[in-house]
């Protein structure tokens, strides 16, 4: 069973075979979103987890939706969220170029293979003719299809049209009588796409190819041996069977994958880019809480757990699981996700470093003007914030919101103000410099509560909540945020006391 399985994944059991080759092929029409993403990731999982290649296809045949840039921009991405393309348009590889609008020679040719063999024919109907088949099927509540005109001019008419130099595109005979195929992940299917299209053109008057002869072409020559996409694709794939037919060329094998939705089944929002991979690397995302987020959402894995690395979702990546059912995916988790893996950064001391580094970034920005402490931007005091404050925040950024700005800014606070809510202001401070020149280790938080509580019951006449009060404005400068002993631990006892000191001493 698992080795019938794996033949039909075009997987055989003999070693040594080559890997497979699979491709993501992005129209550049804007920014990669978690759909495209989605696609990419599974692709490039089933490439790594069967030592095969992942290859980078620009589409870029719809010379009217490119957006200049945008091919780019996706490359860039994919190397962000680290899933570099083995082949792509930066990086090249033996079987480019990897831009379609590159490869126009290729498409002519085999579209004129099609031309002569009979399998595709010239059709010059006029756009008004096309125009007005589509309206009146319309007025008929019928689905606009091509009607297959040209198909039936004789070689006689055709040479004659040619000679008058009327503009013509090239056509693709659908015949009728489509072979069933089994999908990899919707099992067998059978769409007699004659039944209810018109022959689709498959070159176009400005000598760019369409969608499914530039698919079918490349996928051929670059040697894809499986076609992992969306599913909104499935039902021209009986489309692209008749051409692989046509050209007498085998087929990939083909696994369609299901949709990636809003978590109220609602197709995936793109208002305000808020879908885009440049918007979540902007607020700070990690992406391999990106990935982690839409393979949950979906199937295909022997373990659904928050926090799976790169690495793990390789191995237990399995085709065969993949269902049809949708992937709802709710993006209120994200930021559960994000601090799942923030908290693997911080414990990862190479990846520390480089949390360290944007930290450093972010505290200049925020702060700058405010002339942050030197102190404060040194590494050491940088990577303690980060492993006491690991596991509380989500985005790395929350440490420079206003709760944490007591991290990076000495407030600068005089003894009047502290007695002003207690006329024992300066016994408290001192009661707190001798708790911490008594610690040798640093506290936990509960304990220090605890050593807090005790403070209190040694001041003649300021409530607990007094004392809080004063001790969040000598360490802050604020009168909300975060608990005391928090800040406290936070700060180390060093920075503590000398704050203390200061406002005591102005
Ligand atoms: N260019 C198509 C797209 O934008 C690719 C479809 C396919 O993978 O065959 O989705």
């Amino acid at each position: 069973m698992a080795r019938a399985l794996r033949a039909l994944q075009g997987l055989g059991p003999e070693r040594g075979q080559r890997g497979p080759r699979v491709r993501f092929g992005p129209s550049p029409t804007g920014f990669l979103h978690l759909g495209g993403l989605r696609t990419a990731l599974y692709n490039y999982i089933f490439a790594k987890k069967h030592q095969g290649t992942f290859i980078l296809r620009v589409e870029d045949t719809d010379q009217n939706r490119v957006v200049p840039g945008a091919a780019e921009g996706i490359e860039d991405m994919l190397d962000w969220a680290g899933i570099p393309p083995d082949e792509s348009p930066r990086r090249g590889g033996a079987f480019g170029p990897y831009r379609q609008s590159q490869r126009l020679e290729l498409y002519q040719r085999a579209s004129s293979r099609l031309l002569e063999s009979g399998a595709a024919y010239r059709c010059f109907c006029t756009p008004q003719r096309l125009e007005l088949l589509r309206k009146e099927a319309l007025r008929r509540q019928q689905t606009p299809r091509y009607d297959n005109r040209c198909r039936h001019l004789t070689p006689t008419e055709v040479a004659e049209k040619l000679s008058q130099g009327l503009a013509w595109v090239v056509r693709f005979r659908l015949e009728q009588g489509v072979e069933p195929f089994q999908d990899l992940v919707y099992g067998w299917n059978r769409h007699e796409v004659a039944e209810v299209e018109g022959d689709p053109v498959i070159l176009k008057g400005d000598g760019f190819p369409t969608y499914h002869l530039a698919n079918v072409v490349d996928d051929h020559h670059m040697g894809i041996s499986h076609v992992l996409r969306g599913a909104e694709w499935l039902t021209s794939t009986a489309k692209h069977l008749l051409l692989y037919k046509a050209f007498g060329w085998d087929p990939p094998q083909f696994g369609h994958l299901p949709l990636l939705l809003n978590k109220d089944g609602a197709k995936l929002s793109k208002r305000q880019g808020d879908i885009f991979l440049e918007s979540f690397a902007r607020d700070g995302y990690l992406p391999e809480a990106l990935l982690d987020i839409i393979t949950n959402c979906g199937s295909g894995f022997t373990e659904k757990r928050m926090g799976r690395t790169l690495e793990e979702l390789i191995s237990q990546f399995d085709i065969g699981r993949i269902t049809t059912h949708s992937a709802l995916l709710d993006l209120e988790t994200l930021p559960e996700f994000n601090r799942i893996h923030l908290s693997r950064h911080i414990e990862n001391e190479e990846l520390r470093q480089k949390l360290v580094r944007e930290l450093q970034l972010l505290v200049e920005q925020a702060y700058g003007h405010q002339q942050v402490e030197q102190e404060v931007l040194q590494k050491e005091y940088m990577e303690r914030v980060l492993l006491l404050r690991k596991g509380h925040i989500s985005l790395l950024k929350n440490l420079v919101a206003c709760d944490y700005s007591y991290l990076w800014v000495r407030p600068s606070v005089s003894r009047e103000q502290l007695q002003t809510i207690s006329a024992e202001a300066e016994e408290i401070g001192k009661l707190v410099l001798g708790l911490l020149a008594s610690q040798a280790v640093a506290l936990t938080v509960e304990e220090l509560n605890k050593d807090l509580r005790n403070l209190q019951k040694q001041t003649k006449e300021t409530k607990y909540s007094s004392m809080m009060q004063l001790l969040r404005l000598a360490l802050s400068g604020q009168q909300h945020g975060p608990s005391v002993a928090e800040m406290m631990v936070t700060l180390g006892p060093k920075e503590v006391s000398g704050r203390i000191h200061r406002a005591l001493s102005s």
